[in-house]
């Protein structure tokens, strides 16, 4: 390990301060403390910091980093594709073997006849190049005005202008003045409407009563997360995603799922959708995809939906990033997806949801603030409410979940609050190489820390 000593460490802090721009973080916060953490190392669940000090990465970093950190096979694939052939391009009709044979894999892990892969650098782009294939396809069949996209509250699409668009939770949206036309969003996963219920009060915000508002014939596809991850870990009800599939398919509307968090295995499943056997149109990935060692995203479509296209035009398809089905990104991706696979990582989540189950039940029973748990394979997130049975949350100025979060960091436990909308929610999506052990481990820090600042907060644990 390499160690730093106190005026390295100072150099470090004062030079990002000075030259770095962190992504969604505060810059006043940044400008008068500098960075919280430096980091150097990770090896499986952990991250080393410039202190040696070692933290557990509770939330595979970006809920990303799914076969854990230090991967040397990661590294050799790269350094093997980079040293064979760095770089080529897909534009025109060109091609190279490593880009083919990934789709291939892809093609056989996907659900349905999502057979055919476009490549992106990351989430944002997917879900973006998703809405202009869409609005392409509708255009190309002689129906220009299906260009509508329908997205959920509390949705995370990512951050380029139609992703920011799609997105349903306003903290993004207000970070700019002008968003993309024609995104609509809907209230989410109200399953009776979706079924139909005309009677449900919550009947016009559901997708079903906007599309009926609006007019099929302008409405192009319905995006949504198996399950929501920025939005705070949010799982849909049973039926709710069939619900969907099955309204899309009544008025003629694509289905596009968002599996930016949910694929590779974090949920138990190899894809969100999988856990409710629903085939979207369109499946957009990223994050897992490589478990974050190098940049790629992905988007999937039918077969059908390709034949569809190549059939109306003979037309360029005008899209397409400078690192679509970049070599060295698809090398990385093709061995992480063998790591993944040869070591039943997708099943090894699954067993673990008991574990994080178990775990989550053992601080409500000890924390009188904790609430609302659940998990999906190793996706999950808790509550923190100021009177769990009077259903009385923390009011936002205490701040509960912000400060449980510092807690954790300081006690070596990185996790993330979601706070919007007076919820104090604490999410978690641990790399799926975790153990039982290490959940018990990651649990038993939790615990100390909700005592801690439920002590702050002046409550008593039960
Ligand atoms: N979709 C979902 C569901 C996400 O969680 C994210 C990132 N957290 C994105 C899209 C955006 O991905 P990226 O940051 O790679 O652009």
């Amino acid at each position: 390990m390499v160690t730093y000593n106190k005026e390295q460490i100072k150099n470090l802090q004062e030079l990002d301060k000075k030259h770095y721009l962190h992504p969604t973080s505060s810059l006043k916060q940044h400008q008068e403390n500098g960075p919280k953490r430096i980091f150097t190392e990770g090896k499986g669940i952990y991250l080393t910091d410039v202190n040696g000090d070692q933290y557990i990465d509770a939330l595979a970093s970006l809920w990303n980093v799914n076969i854990g950190h230090g991967r040397k096979e990661l590294g050799e694939a790269a350094s093997q594709q980079m040293g064979k052939l760095a770089y080529s391009s897909s534009f025109n009709n060109l091609s190279h073997e490593t880009v083919i044979q990934l789709s291939e894999k892809l093609a056989s892990l996907t659900p349905g006849d999502l057979n055919v892969f476009f490549f992106t650098s990351g989430g944002s782009e997917s879900n973006d190049t998703a809405f202009k294939l869409v609005r392409h396809y509708w255009k190309m069949k002689g129906q220009p005005e299906k260009k509508k996209i329908i997205g959920l509250e509390r949705a995370y699409h990512g951050i380029t202008m139609g992703a920011t668009s799609a997105t349903g939770i306003q903290q993004f949206q207000n970070m700019t003045t002008s968003l993309a036309p024609d995104f609509l969003h809907a209230a989410a996963h109200k399953t009776n409407c979706e079924w139909g219920d005309k009677n449900d009060s919550d009947y016009s915000r559901s997708i079903r009563g906007i599309i009926e508002n609006e007019g099929p014939e302008t409405i192009a596809a319905v995006i949504v997360e198996p399950i929501q991850g920025a939005g705070g870990v949010i799982i849909p009800p049973d039926g709710y995603l069939e619900a969907v599939r099955d309204l899309c398919d009544q008025y003629g509307i694509l289905m596009i799922a968002d599996e930016v968090i949910c694929g590779f295995g974090r949920t138990g499943r190899m894809f969100g959708v999988d856990n409710w056997n629903v085939v979207p149109d369109i499946m957009c990935m990223a994050k897992g995809i490589t478990s974050g060692y190098i940049p790629l995203g992905a988007v999937a479509i039918t077969e059908r939906l390709r034949d569809n296209l190549a059939e109306v035009s003979d037309d360029v398809l005008f899209h397409g990033f400078t690192y679509s089905g970049h070599p060295t990104s698809c090398a990385v991706a093709l061995k992480n997806i063998e790591i993944i696979e040869k070591e039943n990582l997708a099943a090894h989540a699954s067993k673990m949801e008991m574990e994080l189950i178990k775990g989550f039940k053992y601080l409500t029973e000890k924390h009188s603030s904790v609430t609302k748990s659940r998990a999906k394979g190793l996706l999950g997130a808790f509550e923190l409410f100021e009177d769990r049975e009077q259903g009385i949350p923390f009011g936002p100025e205490k701040m509960a979940a912000q400060k449980l979060v510092e807690e954790c960091l300081s006690q070596k436990l990185i996790v993330r609050s979601v706070t919007f909308g007076g919820t104090n929610i604490i999410a978690l999506s641990p790399p799926l190489i975790i153990t039982k052990e290490e959940i018990e481990k990651m649990i038993m820090i939790f615990s100390d820390a909700i005592q801690t600042v439920e002590k702050s907060l002046r409550l008593q644990s039960v």
